[in-house]
């Protein structure tokens, strides 16, 4: 080969080194610059603006302009966040102090409807107390709703005899269940779980109620307590209208009520959400089995005491 031959095939090899370098330098550059944007989105999406970039390049620019759209989504996302929680917690304060007027009229249609009353002026006093009892239903419902919404419950579990919180539920449910024509029986237990008494009572009185609404006229609740190695199961079975296998995953989300039962039962779909977010709050969790015509069986599995040998002293009845 002459000497031109020689260089040329130099400077051409040159050539290729040369671009197989630039090649390999602008990938890199590329991936890096795929991964910082990949990282700002993350970061963004976690609530956290990106660091500043102070490069005169063009890239820097498009960095600075991604930068501004993310920093505007946040600040977007920051004030929706908190007109929601305004609205909740006004909406928590309005429920909250209805409550006292609303029992007000109660207390006082009932003293009202104590008294001598002609029929008509009788049936308009027990109008006005049905009418108010409803709309303290409703209340109630918003109240515990902004107490879901704002993940405020806060729970206090100490040892606590289950017969006991299973009694005050049933008495709780117990007018609705005489409306129903439904009978509600409690199995006797000596079961003692780790719980606190109020949110425990709350969280198995909304499976009651619904045992009880979800049942035609007529219809046998049982309440009963399985003592496990590590948990007490609270089992609340009835033989009413029971849930297609399809939507046993949707009734524990907040406001879903199943299409088949909306139009003919009140409800607001949110006591199971509370439910679930009590008994977890407790280390617990609920199972549902149910057969569509048939009737359904809540578990609830709330953390047994350990088991004393010791006094009853400092169980919670
Ligand atoms: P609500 O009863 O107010 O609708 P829940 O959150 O308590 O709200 O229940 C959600 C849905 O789950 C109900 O709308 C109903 O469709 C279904 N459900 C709950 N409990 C029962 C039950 N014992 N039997 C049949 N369906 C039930």
């Amino acid at each position: 080969m002459t000497a031109l031959g020689w260089a040329v095939l130099v400077v051409a090899l040159l050539g290729v080194v040369l671009a197989a370098a630039a090649l390999e330098r602008e990938r890199t550059r590329s991936r890096r610059r795929w991964d910082r944007w990949s990282t700002w989105v993350d970061e963004a999406v976690s609530g956290r603006l990106p660091a500043p970039t102070f490069e005169e390049t063009a890239e820097s620019s498009v960095d600075a302009r991604l930068r501004r759209f993310l920093g505007s989504s946040l600040d977007a996302r920051r004030r929706l966040d908190e007109e929601r929680d305004a609205i909740q917690s006004l909406i928590g304060t309005i429920a909250h102090q209805a409550k006292l007027p609303l029992s007000n009229i109660i207390l006082y249609a009932e003293l009202v409807g104590e008294a001598e009353l002609s029929p008509e002026t009788r049936r308009r006093t027990e109008l006005v107390l049905d009418q108010a009892m409803k709309l303290d239903t409703l209340v109630s419902t918003l109240v515990t709703a902004s107490f879901l919404e704002s993940g405020a419950i806060v729970v206090a579990p100490v040892p606590c005899r289950l017969d006991a919180v299973l009694e005050r539920a049933a008495g709780e449910v117990a007018t609705a269940a005489g409306e129903r024509g439904c009978v509600l029986r409690v199995l006797p237990t000596a079961a003692v779980c780790l719980a606190d008494p109020t949110w425990a009572r709350e969280a198995i009185g909304n499976l009651m109620d619904n045992a009880v609404k979800y049942s035609s006229a007529g219809g046998v609740v049982v309440v009963g307590v399985e003592e496990l190695e590590v948990f007490c199961r609270i089992d609340v079975t009835d033989a009413g209208v029971g849930i297609a296998e399809e939507e046993t995953a949707s009734i524990f989300r907040r406001f879903y009520r199943s299409p088949s039962t909306a139009d003919d039962r009140p409800g607001l779909g949110i006591g199971l959400a509370l439910t679930r977010q009590i008994v977890q709050l407790h280390g617990g969790f609920v199972r549902v089995r149910s057969a569509p015509g048939r009737g359904s069986t809540f578990s609830v599995y709330l953390p047994r005491a350990a088991p004393a040998g010791d006094s009853d002293a400092g169980v919670d009845a």
